[in-house]
């Protein structure tokens, strides 16, 4: 499937239906979404790999890499009706997609979904709770080799700070989040949030150095 394809299907699908501001539910805007889920299929993470979408809210990020090719897809997504709406997208666009309604921050967690290739994730960016990412990360850390984040522009480095010793950052690449305003008088306005994608690969999965 060609980018501008990947975007216009992801275009269609079905957003939250009564965002939840306190889990900072924004769903990734197609275009976005799109340029992340090529730049990993491009660099061999998505096609035949299994795929993890950690928060995976109405399922943009995982019915993507399902799209481009995946062997098995998986969200995982602590709201219900959010799930319901990803359920919907899936059916909607024929993908398969296992979904499950669960919190990152359950250390059950890693037992339950096991390993997978590669990590795709748009978590909170902890506007609303503070550190509300690291959890996201910590999973993502132990469940895959290669992670794939979006986080607000400037992270890299409290990422690479955080990561010590468990992961190294590979790529960071940068990128433009357009939410629309929510006030009455300006709802045709949009506000770009300048962020970046991070490509980060878990330490368990390097070589050693010599
Ligand atoms: N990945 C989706 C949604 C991004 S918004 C997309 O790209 O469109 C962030 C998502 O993380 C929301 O759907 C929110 O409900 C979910 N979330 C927040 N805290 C969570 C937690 N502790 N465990 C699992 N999901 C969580």
């Amino acid at each position: 499937m060609r980018l501008k394809h990947l975007e216009m299907a992801l275009q269609r699908l079905n957003g939250f239906p009564h965002p939840r501001v306190a889990l900072e539910q924004y769903q990734t805007p197609a275009p976005l979404a799109a340029r992340l889920l090529y730049h990993a299929l491009m660099k061999g993470d998505i096609e035949g790999k299994s795929v993890c979408d950690l928060g995976c809210g109405t399922g943009v990020l995982a019915i993507g890499a399902a799209f481009l090719g995946a062997a098995k897809v998986t969200g995982i997504e602590i709201d219900q009706s959010a799930v319901d709406t990803a359920e919907g997208n899936a059916a909607l666009t024929g993908t398969a997609v296992k979904f499950i309604v669960a919190d990152v921050r359950d250390a059950a967690l890693p037992g339950l979904i096991g390993t997978c290739d590669t990590v795709i994730m748009n978590p909170p960016f902890g506007a609303q709770q503070e550190h509300a990412d690291r959890p996201f990360i910590d999973l993502a850390l132990k469940t895959a080799s290669v992670t794939y984040g979006i986080f607000n522009a400037g992270s890299a480095q409290f990422i690479k700070t955080y990561t010590e010793g468990r992961a190294e950052i590979s790529e960071k690449v940068g990128g433009v989040f357009p939410i629309k305003r929510t006030f009455s008088f300006h709802t045709k306005d949009q506000k770009g949030i300048e962020v970046e994608i991070i490509r980060l690969i878990s330490n368990r999965y390097l070589k050693p150095k010599a």
